[in-house]
């Protein structure tokens, strides 16, 4: 080598130490572009842990994003085997895969390895200068070494020539240029790729503790958790989108409600359908059922890929990391992350960064649930202390318990035949609130009875008299939603039972049947007089512990079920199997929600098209769909019967109504016109009521049972009947202020109901 040559490569070699690698690789191009004459020089660092592809930073003197080149289809013999490669050897499949990769026709080609211990090599031989380097900063080389572990006669880079100028081929004094440029260049080049490196990994370091305290701020609300889950996963990553599906077991199923991503040009995020995949299918179902990660460059050409998520959303996927979610239990959910941007598909970087943040996600999610089971049993012993104080203050009950007594007095009194509580007693027109309220035990035991519930599901008679008299007591005494609604609701829903026949003509099962039958008498359990929507607007008990769920009040009702269920001697489901049994818990509950008047309008459209197209008793949705139809009509039933009825039941409901109208005007709100005794114009209201809610259910009802149709008649009479009442106080001046005098006179009575 000549001193002048010597000269040159010494400065290319000192100028690099202020360089970071870009640069460095930049400055090595060019010194070997000028002396090889060749059109482009490639520096390709070599990293052992990244399986399948290779990435270069610089092509000769262009920075440009990070490139992968595909380790299977490039320069792989070379890797196997550490040694030089000219044009006339590389593999055809090689040759085009680097000519897409550099954009230009490869007319001379040579690539050098350079192997990991070139430098000691040249160390013990004396040569040159590089062990300054070797000095300089020797732990970060070492690391490098360490992390990417690989055999001493492994290439740590490779250094590629392109197109010699003249239109030569490339030779061994090339080659031997090569070798003696990184013979001096290699140690600073590689400890500089370390220490960019290490800097990487602090910096994902700082970004994962970051995301651990956010993670960690949110642990009071779960989905505000998933969400930030979503958005962090998003970003430290740069995908497109995340999806993040929760395991449910009991339905084997991966739910995804919401996904991150979707931003939509005003800035909000577009909420997504709520998306089910049964578990196993697709990429997600498979990391759920093994626990593993998979990273999928081409989503379309993956055997795993479900599309119909694609379809259903109207995403496009190109590429995805999916990766497990775990609690102590095992997997709890899913991430999937979509679409890398600016590349092709997720780095290994990304995999690792993955793995470490989805154990963050367990933990935050595992002390969330923790954090809201903490809570919610914190209200549920505010709630059983105010049940208690409730109770205490009652001076017809000074006793939690029902007294052995009264138990034994009901099975002693039971009525025999329903024809001996009245003659009518069966008919839809019988109004149960006609029946003195210390006979309503009675008349709902003997109901039980007359549906063959005793011998059916072997109920002992005192357990049912026990429990009849416990749902009595769990009733408060509100004007309208107290146990004699309770008990007028359970008789429409035995007059239905009774007279369409619908077990013994299997149009629903018998456990059906019970479970309707019961939650009519338990739907309105320890109601307070106020709805769902006074719960959320005065913070109270029932709203911390079920407004996150919805239906407030049908919640609470239904946990009061069960606490009346599970009170010793009270379990009337205490002889039927496990299976019914927990299927009969599930019907209860769905049956108390399904006396929400929300969820009843969101199912309308699906009960409009059962009465449509025909009621099929083996689709366990119409059935379903039947058990909600019926619990909305009993509920509603009071508009079937008489004037007279009608007419009690508004008072009220109003007086009800109108007490918590005024509980949110002393809050300082103002409440909606039904429950504002100032301008509430009751016939109208109940006209509204009438039109919007009661008269559509018993058309339903009627059109799918004709035998039921007396009760669609009844309900348009008594729309009749508001109309005709409207006009009475109309004609004489009573403003809505005043409309609650209607109920203190009779004289309307007879204009009503005349014909
Ligand atoms: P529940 O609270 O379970 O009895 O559900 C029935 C709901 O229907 C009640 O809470 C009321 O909001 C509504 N409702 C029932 N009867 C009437 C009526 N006569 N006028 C106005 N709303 C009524
Ligand atoms: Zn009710």
């Amino acid at each position: 080598m000549e001193v002048s040559d010597v000269t040159v490569l010494l400065d290319l070699c000192s100028s690099l130490s202020a360089m970071d690698s870009t640069q460095m690789q930049i400055s090595i191009n060019k010194y070997l572009e000028c002396v090889t004459e060749a059109e482009t020089a490639v520096i390709v660092p070599i990293e052992r842990k990244e399986r399948e592809s290779l990435f270069v930073q610089v092509i000769g003197t262009r920075k440009q994003d990070t490139t992968a080149i595909p380790k299977e289809r490039v320069l792989k013999e070379q890797l196997d085997e550490c040694k030089i490669l000219y044009l006339a050897d590389l593999p055809s499949n090689s040759h085009k895969e680097l000519q897409n990769f550099l954009g230009t026709q490869i007319k001379s080609f040579v690539s050098v390895p350079i192997p990991a211990n070139s430098r000691k090599k040249s160390l013990t031989n004396g040569e040159h200068c590089n062990h300054i380097h070797e000095n300089d900063d020797m732990s970060h080389a070492d690391n490098f070494r360490e992390k990417r572990s690989k055999p001493s006669e492994q290439a740590e880079l490779i250094v590629c020539l392109v197109n010699k100028k003249n239109g030569e081929q490339f030779n061994e004094t090339d080659v031997k240029k090569i070798k003696e440029c990184f013979r001096v260049c290699a140690g600073v080049l590689i400890n500089a790729f370390a220490y960019e490196e290490e800097l990487r990994l602090r910096s994902q370091f700082q970004k994962l503790l970051l995301v651990a305290k956010n993670l960690f701020t949110h642990l009071d609300d779960v989905t505000v958790l998933l969400r930030q889950i979503m958005s962090e996963a998003r970003m430290l990553t740069q995908a497109e989108r995340c999806s993040l599906f929760l395991v449910d077991r009991k339905n084997k199923e991966l739910i995804a409600k919401v996904f991150d991503g979707n931003i939509l040009p005003d800035g909000t995020v577009e909420q997504g359908p709520e998306v089910r995949i049964p578990l196993g299918h697709g990429i997600a179902g498979h990391v759920a059922t093994t626990g593993e990660l998979v990273n999928i460059k081409d989503a379309y050409h993956h055997p795993l890929f479900y599309s119909k998520v694609d379809q259903d959303t109207g995403f496009k996927t190109r590429n995805i990391l999916c990766f497990p979610i775990c609690d102590d239990t095992g997997v709890i959910g899913v991430a999937e992350l979509c679409n890398k941007e600016h590349a092709t598909h997720f780095s290994k970087h990304d995999e690792e960064m993955a793995v470490a943040f989805s154990s963050y996600c367990g933990l935050a999610i595992m002390h969330s649930l923790m954090y809201k089971k903490v809570a919610d049993a914190q209200y549920r012993s505010k709630l059983s202390n105010e049940l208690m104080m409730y109770h205490m203050k009652r001076p017809d009950l000074n006793n939690l318990e029902v007294p052995e007594d009264e138990v034994v007095s009901l099975v002693d009194n039971v009525i025999p035949d329903i024809t001996r509580i009245h003659q009518n007693f069966a008919s839809f027109n019988f109004s149960p609130r006609t029946i003195p309220v210390p006979d309503s035990a009675k008349v709902v035991f003997t109901m039980f009875k007359a549906l063959g519930m005793l011998q059916r599901w072997r109920i002992p008679e005192e357990t049912l008299a026990r429990f009849i008299l416990m749902v009595k007591r769990g009733y408060r005494d509100p004007p309208y939603h107290n146990w004699t609604h309770a008990y007028s609701v359970s008789h429409f829903c035995f007059l239905i039972l009774y007279n369409l026949q619908l077990m013994q003509k299997k149009l629903i099962s018998d456990l059906e049947g019970l479970g309707l039958f019961v939650a009519c008498l338990c739907h309105d359990l320890d109601h307070r007089g106020t709805n769902n929507s006074f719960q959320i607007s005065s913070n109270s008990v029932l709203a911390a512990l079920y407004s996150s769920e919805g239906s407030v009040m049908e919640r609470h009702h239904f946990a009061q079920s069960m606490c009346i269920l599970n009170t010793e001697g009270c379990n009337i489901l205490e002889n039927i199997n496990k299976q019914e049994y927990t299927d009969c818990l599930d019907l209860l509950r769905d049956n108390i929600l399904a006396t929400d008047v929300a969820h009843h309008l969101r199912i309308m459209p699906d009960l409009v098209g059962v009465a449509e197209t025909g009621y099929d008793r083996t689709n366990d949705r119409h059935r379903s769909l039947l058990c909600s139809l019926v619990m909305t009509a009993s509920d509603l039933s009071d508009q079937t019967k008489d004037w007279i009825n009608s007419k009690q039941t508004a008072k009220l409901i109003y007086t009800e109504f109108f007490t918590q109208g005024d509980l949110e005007k002393a809050m300082g709100n103002r409440p909606v016109e039904s429950m504002d005794r100032e301008r509430a114009f009751i016939p109208q209201l109940q006209i509204q009521f009438l039109d919007q809610i009661v008269i559509p259910v018993f058309r339903i009802l009627s059109t799918m049972f004709p035998e039921a149709e007396a009760t669609n008649k009844a309900v348009n009479r008594t729309k009749k009947y508001w109309d005709k009442a409207g006009k009475v106080l109309k004609a004489k001046g009573i403003p809505p202020g005043n409309c609650m005098d209607m109920f203190q006179d009779p004289s309307i009575d007879d204009v009503v109901i005349s014909d």
